[in-house]
């Protein structure tokens, strides 16, 4: 039985894995986690109860966290400390030893005023995680870079708004993060609020909610966003067609703009790529600065698995870094989660250094979950959907476009070696209806790209390992 001590120390190493074990156990949007589960920590473990700290004073929150993912907490925790342990969610104003050291309370109850601090604390809206210096700069975001920095530099002035744009995982945040920190610290007293959309969705609720009872509680929601110095908005997607949700936000974008004030926003798509977003949202989000941030290149990725590598004592080996780098495509969230992974495992194994091999070992059930199910075509289509980020419906049409035309012939491929008792008919039956000669062919095409082509053998090694990694 371990003691106070080792479960204390092991879970608060591994407070994030096992935030990222409930992401992926409750198969979690961005969005969501970001609300939700990100913002936690560990406090301590006391008497077989771990207590996990929620940042702000947010009842709201905490019987949310209560309701929905105790039981994951329970479960993912226990497993991590090597004994049951239970879970409790506690506030900022319940453990008098972190209030006296003031951390922020709820930016939003009845008696606060709307200003949110620019202190470099964790509990202002910011994640001190995020910040320009340790944000790594490619070719796939230099220009995202350099515009959040121009603002950061001259807010309100340089690009207004700034328009953040990409898919998942690829640095929105960060740098919405890194800005709000650049302020906070060369104009202390700016008031910086970084907001997820699902919240500003949720106050606008709440305050429709309540302000039916008391009208003093809308006018206290305007005043909170319209008295900032700069509005960090996140996920702006998640706005666009809630109605209210996005009057609101229409009248607030204005009265900051028109005040000089700085508006960055982000989302996964460009304003004109945002298909139910109406003219006016349109032409003003398209008023300043529009950047796009891109799927990092593999030296991209390498140098952010070395930067996160430099803090910790482990020797690892470039094999393991390229390994990552070659399974994981673009998303760096998932990139760290896959070097988080080959620390933990170095460090329960004893292993001090860390070679291709051992990351190899450490990210199977990471890269490649379930391994022993059998191969349908179903999960042949979508691992290389996934793979090449194209839509099933891409894949299965008569497009002969070079981003469609290899994945197809690939899944004609793999589908006749690996998915019992196939025929030519049935696959192309089930790759969206091709005559049975056009999957010889395809097949044909990659067996000769296999002798000359050692990009595709590698693509074609990922592709079987994601199906089916005992393979
Ligand atoms: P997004 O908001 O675009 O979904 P995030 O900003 O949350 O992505 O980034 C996901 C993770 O990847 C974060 O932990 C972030 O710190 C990290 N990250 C993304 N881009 C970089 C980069 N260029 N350098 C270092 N870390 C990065
Ligand atoms: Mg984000």
């Amino acid at each position: 039985m371990p003691t106070a001590e080792t479960v204390t120390q092991t879970l608060s190493a591994h407070f994030e894995d096992v935030k990222q074990q409930i992401r992926e156990d409750c198969g979690l949007t961005n969005i969501s986690y970001d609300t939700w589960i990100f913002p936690l920590s560990f406090l301590s473990y006391q008497d077989g109860v771990v207590s996990i700290l929620i940042p702000t004073d947010n009842l709201l929150q905490q019987s949310y966290l209560e309701k929905h993912y105790i039981d994951f907490f329970r479960v993912a925790l226990s497993e991590q400390a090597g004994i049951n342990v239970d879970v409790s969610f506690v506030l900022p104003k319940d453990t008098p030893s972190l209030k006296e050291q003031g951390h922020e309370t709820d930016p939003f109850p009845e008696e606060e005023e709307a200003a949110v601090t620019s202190s470099l604390s964790d509990f202002s809206g910011l994640n001190v995680k995020y910040r320009f210096d340790n944000f790594v700069v490619g070719g796939n975001n230099n220009f995202a870079y350099s515009a959040a920095l121009a603002v950061a530099e001259s807010p309100g002035d340089a690009y207004n708004p700034l328009f953040l744009y990409g898919g998942p995982g690829l640095g929105k945040t960060h740098l919405m993060h890194s800005i709000g920190h650049f302020i906070g610290h060369n104009k202390p007293g700016s008031k910086i609020l970084y907001v997820t959309s699902e919240h500003f969705t949720n106050e606008v609720i709440e305050a429709i909610r309540s302000g039916q009872k008391d009208s003093k509680i809308m006018s206290r929601f305007r005043e909170k966003y319209r008295t900032v110095d700069v509005l960090l908005l996140d996920d702006v997607q998640f706005i666009i067609g809630k109605e209210s949700t996005q009057e609101e936000f229409f009248h607030t974008f204005n009265a900051l703009k028109e005040a000089g004030k700085q508006i960055v926003l982000s989302s996964d798509k460009p304003p004109k790529q945002m298909e139910t977003l109406e003219e006016r949202f349109r032409s003003r989000f398209e008023s300043g600065l529009i950047a796009d941030i891109q799927a990092p290149d593999y030296e991209t990725k390498m140098a952010i698995m070395k930067k996160l590598g430099e803090q910790y004592p482990v020797e690892i080996d470039d094999g393991a870094f390229a390994y990552i780098a070659n399974n994981i495509k673009s998303n760096i969230r998932q990139l760290e989660g896959a070097f988080n992974k080959i620390i933990a495992f170095s460090r329960i194994n004893n292993v001090p250094r860390i070679t291709e091999e051992i990351a190899a070992e450490a990210l199977k059930d990471f890269l490649y979950p379930d391994a022993d199910r059998i191969v349908t075509y179903q999960r042949v289509i979508d691992t290389i959907c996934e793979h090449f980020s194209i839509s099933k419906d891409e894949l299965l049409s008569s497009k002969r476009s070079a981003e469609v035309v290899l994945p197809r012939q690939l899944a004609m491929y793999i589908s006749r070696k690996y998915v019992p008792n196939n025929s030519y008919k049935e696959i192309g039956k089930e790759l969206g209806g091709k005559d049975h000669t056009t999957v010889i062919s395809g097949e044909k095409r990659v067996i000769d790209l296999l002798k000359s082509d050692s990009e595709v053998e590698r693509t074609l090694d990922i592709l079987i390992k994601k199906i089916n990694p005992s393979l």
